[in-house]
């Protein structure tokens, strides 16, 4: 639920010194398997997926006996609505929540913390999504992207011995990337981090933006720019991630951010003024501040679908009740079909975010994949979602949608308060990567080996070494091509899925489409294809479709195992995928015949002014 830009700005218009630093930041190769990756290149790889994980017993044991004291003391202590009316968590909720343990969920017991698994985590995070937003996002701006995370993947023994029993125990950290000039892309921002004494400190003098718990925060992780180095002739920039503590000299909160929703969240403008910070502060090394906050996002990430898989799942609960007692023109609005359509696409789809997540944290937890697209994908595919299921949850509420729980209740109705879930999911469509830049960094690694290749035979190089890579190319592109043209995905492909096989072999078709279509997209546009982003927004939701069907029927598949009698999962799978394919179709058929380039043509005259006669009669 939390915040966070993504460090990258793949495939954009950026200035190229931007371009050059942010794709240092990236992993260069793919060491472990993904199953998106492979996705992409027209491979379904069920075997990474399926069975579908299921949660080892003494861990749902361990997570079960956590999310029931985490409900007790949420119905007990904390209220979501004067959470909102106040603009504050009160100081006992925040001691009880520490008492808890709740500050050291992920923080293993070594360290005084829960050591809970990333699936028990994402579920206590759903279970806060599902009921006040404020609470999730404090709890995961701490834990997802502030100082624990990246102390536990990159810190030293010695900085996790000093700071992870403090974090556990509830010294709140935070994180801060943003700039009032950077957001989606942090490596031109300005807060730098100038070395003395030889080195054995750095003097930081930088203002950031909108950082989650940054007001409370005691420790916060700080990228700033350290000295440029030379790389291959060429200057390159150097991010550097700190340890920055609250009583360091020259540290000031200039402002606390007032939000849409999440009123009950502390966020705000941090300013550094030769703020001194010893050398051994410095996480993971010189330099390598973008790919931590990279690293760091790809676990971290999938917080947000989580805590969006909850909110679903409180409008389904309410639809369930609504739908049935509101009645209207002669019956419950729930038998109107257009009503109904919408509760039944909600159920499909809630089921559906729930596999993906459950999927993505049992990955992480293996630590036997690569996780970065998974994650992204979730974070793009549940954050969206859940926002047009809440805005269909206001919908069906009518009137009383609009009104917000106090209202309701002051004037002796149930105070429902799907305004305020509708106000508090709307960030998680900007925050950690807006949706546009997740695609275009999804698109980026999608696309890396053809893109690699493109780059070599065009860029600078000798003839020679470009025809060496020429024939290299034609012989793994002599195999790799024709295979994604003839396959086998018909019958009796996936037939153990049973009423679920057809959707399953329409992922395996469709994967090798997307595979032929990426692949002449690159060939077609080159370098060029960065600024096709229309397009590759569409492939790229056409792959989170067929990730989200593969978790869904799986999901469902496993369920049965375990229950023959109730056939309850796959019916939702079933419908989900129905809805899904409708998607893919619409996404697929936009590729060949869309309108981008007349509306961009358009979008460039309004920002030259051609249409402000459109603006009259306003105020
Ligand atoms: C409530 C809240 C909490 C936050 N918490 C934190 C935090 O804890 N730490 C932190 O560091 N930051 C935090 N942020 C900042 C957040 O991560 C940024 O708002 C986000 O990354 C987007 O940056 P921006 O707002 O500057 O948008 P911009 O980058 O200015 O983008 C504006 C619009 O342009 C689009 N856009 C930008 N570049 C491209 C491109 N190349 N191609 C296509 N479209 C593009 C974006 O998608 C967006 O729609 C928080 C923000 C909010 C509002």
């Amino acid at each position: 639920m939390t915040t966070a830009t993504h460090p990258h700005m793949p495939l954009g218009r950026g200035a190229p010194e931007a371009l050059e630093v942010t794709e240092a930041a990236r992993e260069a190769e793919w060491t472990l398997p993904s199953f998106v990756a492979d996705l992409f290149m027209g491979r379904l790889r069920t075997d990474l997926v399926m069975p579908f994980p299921e949660q080892d017993e003494a861990d749902r044991r361990e997570g079960e006996a956590f999310l029931g004291k985490m409900t007790t003391f949420l119905k007990e202590h904390v209220d979501p609505d004067e959470i909102d009316r106040t603009g504050e968590l009160p100081a006992h909720v925040i001691q009880g929540l520490a008492r808890l343990g709740c500050f050291g969920m992920k923080i293993p017991k070594a360290y005084g913390g829960l050591g809970l698994s990333h699936t028990n985590y994402n579920r206590v995070i759903q279970l806060l999504g599902s009921y006040c937003g404020s609470t999730a996002v404090w709890l995961s701006a701490h834990q997802s992207i502030g100082a624990p995370q990246p102390l536990m993947l990159f810190g030293t023994e010695e900085q996790k011995r000093k700071y992870l029993p403090r974090l556990a125990q509830g010294t709140i950290s935070a994180f801060a990337l943003t700039e009032p000039g950077v957001g989606s892309d942090p490596a031109h921002m300005l807060t730098t981090a100038t070395p003395v004494d030889g080195g054995e400190a750095y003097v930081l003098n930088g203002e950031k933006l909108w950082c989650t718990n940054g007001p409370v925060a005691e420790v916060v992780v700080v990228m700033a720019r350290t000295p440029s180095v030379t790389v291959g002739g060429k200057e390159r920039t150097q991010i550097t991630a700190f340890l920055v503590e609250k009583r360091m000299s020259g540290f000031e909160v200039a402002h606390r951010c007032d939000f849409m929703g999440l009123k009950g969240i502390q966020n705000g403008v941090l300013k550094f003024r030769n703020v001194r910070v010893p050398k051994d502060h410095i996480i993971w090394g010189l330099g390598q501040g973008l790919k931590l906050a990279l690293i760091t996002l790809n676990a971290g990430r999938i917080a947000i679908p989580a805590g969006s898989v909850g909110t679903t799942k409180r409008c389904l609960q309410i639809m369930r009740t609504w739908a049935k007692e509101r009645k209207q023109w002669g019956g419950p609005i729930g038998k109107h079909e257009a009503v109904a359509v919408k509760i039944g696409e909600m159920a499909a789809t809630t089921f559906a975010m729930e596999a993906l997540v459950d999927l993505a944290s049992a990955l992480v937890d293996r630590k036997s994949g690569d996780i970065g697209l998974e994650a992204a994908m979730a974070k793009l595919y549940c954050s969206e979602a859940c926002w047009r299921i809440v805005d269909d949850a206001v919908q069906i509420r009518g009137g009383r949608g609009y009104e917000t729980a106090r209202s309701l209740r002051a004037r002796g109705e149930a105070a429902i308060p799907v305004e305020r879930m509708l106000r508090d999911t709307r960030i998680n469509l900007i925050i950690e990567g807006t949706s546009q830049i997740m695609r275009l960094f999804i698109a980026r690694e999608a696309l890396d080996a053809h893109m690699r290749l493109v780059g070599r035979l065009i860029g600078p190089g000798s003839l020679a070494a470009k025809l060496q890579t020429a024939l290299a190319a034609a012989a793994r592109y002599a195999i790799w091509y024709p295979r994604q043209w003839v396959y086998w995905a018909g019958w009796p492909r996936h037939a153990r899925f049973g009423r679920l096989a057809s959707h399953l072999r329409f992922v395996e078709r469709t994967s090798h489409r997307l595979a032929r279509m990426l692949f002449h997209a690159a060939v077609r546009h080159q370098t060029g294809l960065a600024k096709r982003q229309q397009l590759l927004g569409r492939l790229v939701d056409v792959g989170s479709e067929l990730l989200v069907m593969t978790a869904a029927c799986a999901k469902a598949q496993a369920l049965v195992r375990l229950q023959p009698s109730e056939q309850s999962p796959v019916d939702l799978a079933d419908v989900f995928c129905r809805l899904a394919r409708r998607r893919v179709a619409a996404n697929l058929r936009g590729v060949r015949r869309n309108e981008d380039r007349a509306t961009y043509r358009i979008a460039q005259e309004v920002l030259s002014g051609r249409f402000t006669w459109l603006e009259s009669g306003i105020v």
